[in-house]
């Protein structure tokens, strides 16, 4: 089913990276369509508190989300929430195919789909997800009030949901593989001096170990000397990383060997009319202020690429 609509700007993706690209195309005066399948915010929604998005001293993950959402609104930004299954690039136009089997078509898709938390890939993980094991903070440690949690991880997100964690439950194992932390120094710090908890430096997770309720404990071993342990906990955090929502690009598109997809400075891929932004996109750092700069470039450019175009 095709909708015989041309878009001047498909955007796949409403996190700050999509959600600033349909801010300028709107204000470029593009027939601009953002479709998202979940949540708008991205992983800024599932974040607590963020402290470096510039203007803000400090503002909930949510609640920043929002207000990025909010903007685009009052440029009225048409949005639609599905979900997209395939990018299809062409010659005259590129398709975006709906999971309800529905075709809409551009000028120029801009993908802005984001990435997603590591699985650690441990005996007892993939079972007792729901059931202890969390790959978010925010969602979940509320049910873990007053109770003992391990965090797996040593970047900013271990770190920062670790200090979450803390001010909730009763006790924080920090389990990390190596005796350095990857997560900014402004967080180390903060996490040495937190009395709840416990750093368990160059120490792998062996098993998640559970019952018919759910996680009862971590087996963890020190792989300096060797030593086993076993930690007595209720609920396992997982943040070993972020790997990028790259199924929806189309196949030609260049990629890094972490599956990021790569692109010149205005954001496009080595196919014409067809860019990525945010966290989707290879670049040094993931931050939220760098999505929204993406958004920006990649629109910006989009203009330039559907006026040629049309002239
Ligand atoms: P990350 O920076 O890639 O860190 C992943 C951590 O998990 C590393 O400490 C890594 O250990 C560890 N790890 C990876 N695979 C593992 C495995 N198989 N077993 C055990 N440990 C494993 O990921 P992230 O913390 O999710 O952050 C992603 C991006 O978002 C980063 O650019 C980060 O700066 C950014 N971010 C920023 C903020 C902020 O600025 N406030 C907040 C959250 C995230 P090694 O260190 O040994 O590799």
């Amino acid at each position: 089913m095709t909708n015989n609509e041309m878009y001047d700007v498909i955007i796949v993706g409403g996190g700050p990276a999509g959600l600033t690209a349909g801010i300028y195309a709107m204000r470029a005066a593009l027939k601009t369509v953002l479709i998202e399948k979940g949540v708008f915010g991205g992983q800024m929604a599932i974040t607590k508190g963020v402290e470096n998005y510039p203007g803000f001293i400090e503002i909930g993950g949510f609640e920043l989300g929002d207000k990025f959402l909010q903007h685009a609104k009052a440029y009225d930004l048409e949005i639609l929430e599905k979900e997209v299954v395939a990018t299809e690039p062409g010659l005259e136009y590129h398709a975006v195919r709906l999971a309800d089997d529905t075709v809409l078509k551009a000028h120029v898709l801009i993908l802005a789909a984001g990435g997603s938390a590591k699985k650690l890939q441990a005996q007892g993980e993939q079972e007792n997800f729901g059931k202890g094991v969390s790959y978010c903070a925010t969602c979940d440690g509320f049910f873990f009030r007053g109770k003992d949690v391990a965090v797996v991880g040593g970047g900013d997100t271990a770190l920062e949901d670790a200090l979450y964690l803390a001010k909730i439950t009763n006790k924080v194992y920090l389990v990390h593989r190596r005796d350095a932390f990857r997560g900014s120094r402004i967080l180390q710090q903060r996490i040495f001096a937190e009395p709840k908890i416990e750093i368990l430096y160059d120490t792998v997770v062996s098993s998640i170990d559970s019952d018919a309720s759910g996680v009862t404990g971590l087996s963890v071993q020190n792989v300096k000397n060797g030593e086993n342990r076993k930690l007595a906990l209720e609920g396992v955090f997982i943040f070993v990383g972020f790997a990028p929502n790259n199924q929806i690009v189309p196949a030609g598109v260049k990629r890094s060997t972490g599956g990021y997809v790569i692109t010149d400075e205005k954001c496009e891929t080595d196919i014409p009319g067809i860019f990525a932004v945010g966290d989707l996109r290879q670049k040094y750092a993931n931050q939220i202020v760098l999505a929204a700069a993406d958004g920006c470039t990649a629109a910006l450019a989009a203009a330039h690429y559907v006026e040629t175009r049309k002239s």
